[in-house]
């Protein structure tokens, strides 16, 4: 720390990405990106767009935002754009939260939540999950806080219903709450069916997991009006070309073949069923994922050691060296061919570990 860093961040703890190492080819299955590129169109419309760069990008991302309002059934002015949904989050904490409105969350959950209510100085509590790792919605529900989920949450990976959403929605009529959807298309529900009804609601999705584009930084918001206003108030406040060229053409051709996505999320899904189905046969227990990964503990192995032995043999999952889920790895749902290798990896490490 320099001596002219401002008292105001002097304990702030930033958030710890994922390893991103560039020391040697690993199977990565530690940052839930998607194992398959883009789809191929997205390439030529990126190298068209490069011409452009000389020109700032549309603010307003209109040709975008048109194209994922029509996809979701809303009207343009409840959809805003920003630099990956990290972005859209912490506008969120600014926007929504204050001393009169505290910040609310579960104890295990995206680790950035908490990053977002100290950088901007917002009071904030944490509930226990249950001991299942399960939201217990009832402690949300009347909690007069602005709320901030996960759904699917992360890294359990478990999924509240639409029922059980609509009940927290209900119970706090003064204060926003914000789902964030980040893996919803890996078989949860979204919440953007609710947002006509529910003037409170911010749903948040990324381009970064289902559409293979997290190198791309693009994520959005979906809600009421005069949310979005708010947002963009802030977002023309900081950063009006948050999005960049080729990352608004690259998300445009991606929706454009949705069915590709929509294939890539199908076989996600299939590896991911058959992944825990493997796990659990090696002695693993599992939660139950509605997201591109896994969430796993062994009675043999803590998740330190597993995911250091993993490591030596090329293989990168995530461990979170925090109470309550220090025995579990969260392990990113990759190709048939790499769960594979996951599968019997870990199969040898049990092995020489008995
Ligand atoms: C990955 C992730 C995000 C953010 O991803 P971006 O790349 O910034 O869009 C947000 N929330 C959760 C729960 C995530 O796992």
């Amino acid at each position: 720390m320099s001596r002219f860093f401002s008292k105001k961040y002097e304990n702030l703890t930033p958030y710890t990405p994922g390893e991103q190492p560039q020391d040697m080819q690993y199977i990565k299955l530690n940052t839930n990106e998607s194992p398959f590129p883009p789809h191929p169109a997205v390439a030529e419309a990126v190298k068209q767009e490069v011409e452009s760069l000389r020109l700032y990008s549309d603010p307003d991302c209109k040709a975008l935002v048109a194209k994922l309002a029509k996809q979701y059934g809303v009207a343009p002015e409840q959809v805003m754009l920003t630099n990956g949904s990290d972005d859209v989050l912490n506008f969120a904490f600014m926007a929504f939260c204050d001393e009169e409105h505290p910040a609310v969350f579960p104890d295990i959950t995206y680790g950035f939540y908490k990053v977002f209510a100290e950088i901007n100085h917002i009071p904030y509590a944490q509930i226990p999950l249950k001991e299942d790792f399960s939201v217990d919605v009832a402690d949300y529900c009347g909690v007069n806080k602005t709320v901030f989920i996960a759904n699917p949450n992360a890294p359990t990976g478990i999924a509240l219903s639409l029922d059980e959403i609509e009940k927290i929605l209900k119970s706090n009529p003064n204060n926003v709450v914000v789902i964030d959807e980040a893996y919803v298309d890996f078989g949860a529900q979204s919440a953007v069916a609710l947002v006509e009804k529910y003037e409170n609601l911010l749903v948040v999705q990324t381009f970064s997991k289902s559409r293979s584009m997290a190198g791309a930084r693009l994520g959005f918001a979906i809600g009421n009006k005069n949310l979005m206003a708010d947002l963009n108030t802030l977002r023309y406040s900081t950063n009006p070309y948050n999005i960049n060229r080729m990352t608004s053409v690259a998300g445009i051709v991606t929706l454009e073949n949705q069915a590709y996505t929509d294939k890539n999320c199908g076989i996600i899904m299939e590896n991911r069923e058959n992944a825990a189905k493997a796990l659990k046969k090696l002695g693993f227990a599992l939660t139950d994922s509605k997201s591109n990964f896994l969430f796993a503990s062994h009675p043999a192995i803590d998740g330190k050691t597993l995911y250091t032995e993993l490591k030596r043999r090329g293989i990168l999952v995530r461990h979170f060296d925090k109470p309550r889920i220090s025995p579990y790895v969260r392990i990113t749902v990759g190709t048939a061919e790499q769960m594979d290798a996951l599968i019997r990896t870990i199969g040898e490490i049990l092995e020489e570990n008995q």
